[in-house]
């Protein structure tokens, strides 16, 4: 039986709050308030929205269903507002982390769906942490000895990953690496193609007939600031999923693939000169990581739901182990008001002074990421289901569960007309609502807990059997 954290204490209230919080909850809607907030899951930050939608048969025009926000709480519908950082939403960001599980598991166990059979359990998979270059030396704690400072760091000092020296590190191609990573992840993937079609003796042309590279992908900011990317590598046969990749296609050749695709001097991406700066070059760092991908785990492997677990929980994390901002920066001075730390502010300080050099890059827009301006989590088409296909699911189910109060749904779809006028009219909480909606998070999360909990010893149950 899996150790279940308890629920997080309730923070006290202030008597404003409590003031607030009495109202909403004694107002004759307050339960109606209250089922908006748990379908939006506990929300943080809902989206209000006031509007109709009305249900027509086409061939009377008779009325079936009219809705309208109007005897909503407010004259309102809340809804979640999906952000996936956890310093944003934090209920929003369980059901993305939620979501991301399933998306990465999926594409190494298969799923109940169509999309992905089972046997891609069989197909080579690996794990691999792709690292950035060094921008010069930063405060460590090596396995042998001292940090060069001199000192022996604790674990939790704050001048870990930051400069050694401030006054020679490159900060400005920290940001410039971040700001292209996407670009060099994208020359990986081309020169690994290459690379396994190499080993094949095979052309690309030929390659693509008998093989597909499918990958899930998420992007982790390491201390000093420099993102890395954690990526499930799968090799598939030419149709995808669903097909058997070739005999040949084992899992060393495909790790030794990727260390040569890493190191090849095609991936890389070259940075003009402007201004005071220097051309630059591109390339991932000489640490990379590949394993093996295993579903069950004889304990010298990553197992399916290790890798799952890995990349969830990095989604929602946006690059805040830094100490950077969770938005965009109108002005530096944000960075005093949040005590942004002193080597972030470098990096942010960096993009603002490179962006009129490279302004198609954007560096002032992204400098809360530290350049990063690509997605967080991305795969490539057949990797699996789609986070888009998960949230429709979700929708339809609900629309579904409407439908069939309504009685609708015994109607042929096309003898209905639905008309429907939304209009956004805000968001967010007032004090009392927002304590009351934390309240509701708590409760929900914890449901998930025993729910993932009952799915973890069902996992255990299986791996004993297997
Ligand atoms: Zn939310
Ligand atoms: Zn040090």
């Amino acid at each position: 039986m899996a150790h279940r954290a308890s629920p997080m204490p309730a923070p006290p209230l202030d008597p404003t709050t409590l003031g607030d919080l009495l109202r909403v909850a004694s107002a004759p809607d307050y339960t109606r308030w209250e089922d908006q907030i748990r379908r939006a899951g506990g929300c943080s930050d809902p989206i209000h929205l006031t509007g109709w939608t009305l249900h027509k048969d086409r061939t009377t025009g008779e009325t079936l269903h009219h809705y309208t926000t109007a005897d909503e709480p407010g004259g309102r519908l809340r809804l979640a507002c999906g952000n996936r950082r956890a310093s944003r939403c934090p209920s929003c960001a369980w059901t993305y982390a939620g979501d991301t599980y399933h998306l990465i598991r999926a594409g190494l166990a298969g799923d109940d769906c169509r999309d992905v059979p089972i046997t891609v359990r069989d197909h080579p998979r690996v794990f691999a942490t792709l690292t950035a270059p060094s921008f010069g030396p930063v405060h460590n704690r090596p396995d042998r000895g001292a940090c060069r400072c001199g000192a022996q760091h604790a674990l939790d000092a704050s001048e870990l990953g930051t400069a050694l020296d401030p006054a020679t590190y490159d900060y400005a191609g920290a940001v410039l690496f971040n700001n292209h990573a996407g670009q060099l992840w994208q020359r990986f993937t081309t020169r690994l193609r290459r690379e396994l079609a190499a080993r094949a003796g095979l052309t690309r042309r030929e390659l693509a007939d008998r093989l597909r590279v499918s990958y899930g992908k998420v992007a982790e900011f390491q201390k000093r600031g420099a993102l890395h990317f954690h990526a499930v590598i799968r090799l598939d046969g030419p149709e995808g999923p669903g097909t058997p990749p070739p005999a040949w296609a084992t899992v060393d050749l495909l790790a030794d693939a990727i260390h040569a695709a890493a190191a090849h001097s095609y991936t890389s991406v070259s940075v003009p000169s402007v201004g005071d700066q220097p051309t630059r070059s591109f390339r991932w760092g000489t640490q990379l990581d590949v394993r093996p991908v295993k579903a069950f785990g004889d304990g010298s492997d990553i197992t399916e739901q290790a890798v799952a677990s890995y990349v969830a929980k990095y989604s929602t994390k946006a690059a805040e182990n830094t100490g950077t901002l969770d938005r965009r920066i109108g002005e530096l001075a944000e960075l005093d008001r949040h005590q942004v730390p002193d080597h972030t502010r470098r990096l942010i300080t960096a993009c603002r002074d490179l962006d009129s050099l490279y302004p198609d890059r954007r560096l002032w827009a992204w400098a809360h990421m530290l350049g990063f301006r690509g997605h967080f989590s991305s795969k490539s088409r057949r990797y699996s289901t789609t986070l888009g296909t998960l949230r429709q699911a979700r929708a339809d189910y609900r629309a579904t569960q409407e439908a069939t109060a309504l009685g609708l749904d015994a109607r042929e779809p096309d003898t209905v007309l639905v008309l429907t006028d939304w209009q956004y009219t805000g968001h967010g909480h007032t004090p009392g609502e927002s304590a009351l909606a934390a309240s509701i998070a708590r409760d929900l999360q914890l449901n998930r807990e025993t729910a993932r909990e009952a799915l973890q010893d069902q996992l255990a149950l299986e791996g004993a059997a297997a």
